[in-house]
């Protein structure tokens, strides 16, 4: 397999993926009988989709409502580690409780070849009966109100997209239908400033959003005109609701409010008016209204009351209103927008309507929202959970890199190098595989890049911190010092296989060897699974299984069907009678990795002499030397021996001939000349 051709397979899978990952949001309503939404609210008997709502509600048999059923992709977005959202069933009461909870659809390729998908469906369960505005905290917490969900093994950043999707598509809906407080959910608080605000102050600190819609946006042609200029805002801090609407207006208008309701403040110029014919009638408010998420604050005229600009410096508006908001909740500490429905007429009687929007978000020098968990990022939750575990790694990866960098000293002796080789494989076997279930897979990087430059979504590289530290330990190394460093030193299911075969050949285990040009077929597994993952990704999961990693690291294997059992146990016990018979003959992570690492800056040091002795050849376990006596970069385990012979007086057959003619008191003629020879040849290449 030529690298070039291994490498535009990859792309191409890459390209592939990139396309076929786009995360599917459901546009049609939701259909409760298709999806059975009575498995999430039990007590409704019957379901109705009400005003187009993305969510159904639930009603008993007297017609109570019991409760909203929801599909979380109508409601979130929020990618799990496939690129692609847990589709997620949620049903919530109007107390605010979870009444259930049900997985639809996923992608995620642990669950789907590996850990058994129950184990999602029991972390499900635990939310079912809990408060939608409840502290749920994967893993463990420091803080003592916190329900503590346990973490699925090997399977941490679907279990915090399961979280996050849950409790968020509950508290939206609760939001939405009042069932939810949004107080409660999201605690903050308007600064308090007696001093009102000029108006250059509040413009500077970005205390408006703003909507400006031209004539000719609305349809009208060749018009220059601006139809409204729009500006908009919370005025419950005392600092901008006095400014702009003045002590008393302020004052009067607050004492109004009940608990959860906002003073919304809109006015601006234009050709146009912001209040709409309705108004006239004494009714809603039709040309503006302000949405969050899936709430939608509308305004009766008995919410309205006229104002005048009052900031210090404020230039002239034609008009200008302040609304109360009745019933429905918004969040002051979260990106709120404000419509405009502009209309024009298109006939005698026919008019044309056209919907503007823009978007805004009180800044904290206005209202202070306090963090939730969940408007963390699934990655900085993740890279705090494994904290413990980055420094643990980065120490390990620290110690390899140690044995590289000061190569002069740690391949002082054989035995010494033979001692730290040992000592570092035996710890990655134990700290990355067991422990950290962090083994690299080459199904790993193509999933990851896949989905990220699919969606655009570069945070998937961070989702799981101790598999994108490995890799980017992985690319910098392979580059500097080959494919070895990892695969021969920190690679946990490579380092357990040569630890079985030293212990084999310790026992006395006869060995066996198989023909080298076999080594080719790990570039023709490597390019299958690239093909396959190009027809078919959840095919290509299954086929990623000829990697023993899942089984040997995340799922007990002999708890796995007999298949994957049976071609785990068959590798592991070839590991007794050869040195590392997966690694060489099969890896495609190792074949991918030798292909990157054929560029090498820096190998095992050679001397011109070593191509005559070649005494090391015949030691290198992996037969990594040419019969130039050069070094295939793309076979060599980076195991230092080489090196540590090639320092070696005691050993290296040229450098013993030299040392035995420098300590000879009277040496020969011609020994001279060979010593003159060695030395000029003694030089690294
Ligand atoms: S060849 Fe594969 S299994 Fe072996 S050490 Fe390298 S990555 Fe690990
Ligand atoms: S002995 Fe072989 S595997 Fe080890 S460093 Fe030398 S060439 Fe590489």
């Amino acid at each position: 397999m030529k690298p070039r051709l291994a490498f535009k397979v990859v792309l191409a899978g890459l390209a592939f993926l990139a396309l076929s990952s786009r995360v599917a949001i459901a546009e049609s309503p939701i259909d409760c009988v298709e999806l059975g939404c009575s498995a999430v609210l039990p007590d409704a008997k019957r379901f109705e989709t009400i005003d187009d709502n993305l969510f159904a509600t639930g009603f008993d048999a007297s017609d109570r409502v019991v409760g909203w059923a929801a599909r979380s992709t109508d409601i979130v977005d929020i990618k799990a580690y496939s690129g692609k959202p847990l589709v997620t069933l949620v049903g919530i009461s109007p107390k605010g409780i979870i009444s259930g909870a049900k997985l639809l659809e996923h992608g995620e390729p642990i669950l789907l070849v590996g850990i058994p998908e129950s184990k999602l469906h029991d972390f499900i369960a635990y939310y079912v009966d809990l408060h939608a505005t409840s502290r749920v905290v994967v893993g463990h917490s420091s803080d003592p109100e916190a329900i503590e969900v346990d973490m699925i093994s090997g399977a941490t950043v679907t279990a915090l997209a399961q979280n996050q999707t849950i409790l968020k598509t509950a508290r939206t809906v609760g939001m939405a239908t009042g069932a939810v407080s949004v107080a409660e959910m999201s605690p903050g608080k308007f600064i308090v400033e007696d001093r009102p605000w000029t108006w250059d102050e509040m413009a500077q600190a970005g205390t408006f959003g703003r909507l400006t819609v031209t004539e000719e946006e609305l349809g009208i042609k060749n018009s220059e005109g601006i139809l409204v200029d729009l500006f908009y805002t919370i005025a419950d801090a005392p600092h901008i609701g006095r400014g702009l609407l003045g002590d008393l207006t302020y004052e009067h208008q607050m004492k109004k409010l009940e608990a959860g309701e906002h003073l919304f403040v809109v006015f601006g110029n234009g050709s146009g008016s912001f209040k709409g014919s309705a108004f006239v009638r004494g009714g809603i408010f039709d040309r503006v209204r302000f949405a969050q998420g899936l709430t939608d604050l509308t305004f009766r005229d008995t919410d309205y009351t006229n104002i005048t600009i009052n900031a210090d410096g404020a230039p002239y508006f034609k008009e200008a209103a302040v609304f109360v908001s009745r019933g429905a909740q918004i969040d002051p500490g979260q990106k709120y927008e404000l419509l405009f429905l502009g209309s024009r007429y298109t006939g005698a009687y026919e008019r044309e309507f056209i919907e503007f929007k823009s978007s805004h978000k009180l800044p904290r020098s206005i209202y202070r929202a306090e963090k939730s968990n969940l408007d963390e990022p699934i990655y900085v939750q993740a890279w705090r959970n494994r904290m413990m575990d980055v420094w643990l790694l980065l120490g390990y990866l620290a110690l390899v890199l140690g044995v590289f960098i000061f190569r002069r000293y740690s391949t002082r002796t054989l035995k010494w190098l033979m001692r730290i080789h040992v000592a570092l494989m035996a710890v990655g076997f134990v700290l990355i595989g067991l422990h950290m279930h962090a083994q690299p897979s080459v199904t790993q990087v193509l999933t990851l890049i896949g989905t990220a430059v699919g969606s655009m979504d570069w945070q998937l590289f961070l989702v799981a911190p101790l598999i994108f530290i490995l890799w980017i330990f992985i690319a910098v190394v392979s580059l500097i010092w080959g494919r070895g460093v990892f695969c021969g030193w920190v690679c946990p299911y490579g380092s357990m296989t040569e630890l079985l075969n030293k212990i084999a050949i310790k026992l006395k285990v006869p060995q066996k060897e198989l023909p080298k040009r076999l080594t080719y077929l790990r570039y023709v597994v490597l390019v299958v699974l690239g093909g396959v993952f190009l027809w078919d990704a959840a095919l290509g999961e299954v086929m990623a299984e000829v990697e023993p990693f899942k089984s040997t690291f995340l799922v007990v294997p002999w708890e796995r069907n007999w298949g994957f059992f049976g071609w785990w146990l068959f590798l592991f016990a070839a590991s007794i009678f050869m040195w590392r018979p997966f690694c060489r003959f099969l890896c495609p992570l190792g074949a991918a990795l030798a292909i990157f690492g054929s560029f090498r800056f820096s190998g095992p040091r050679r001397r011109n002499f070593c191509s005559s002795c070649k005494i090391c050849t015949k030691t290198c376990e992996p037969h990594a030397f040419r019969k130039d006596g050069t070094i295939d970069p793309r076979e060599c385990f980076s195991c230092m021996e080489c090196e540590a012979v090639y320092r070696n007086d005691d050993k290296c057959p040229p450098l013993i001939t030299i040392k035995k003619i420098e300590s000879n008191p009277s040496p020969k003629e011609h020994d001279l000349v060979q010593l003159k020879k060695m030395k000029d040849a003694r030089k690294d290449v």
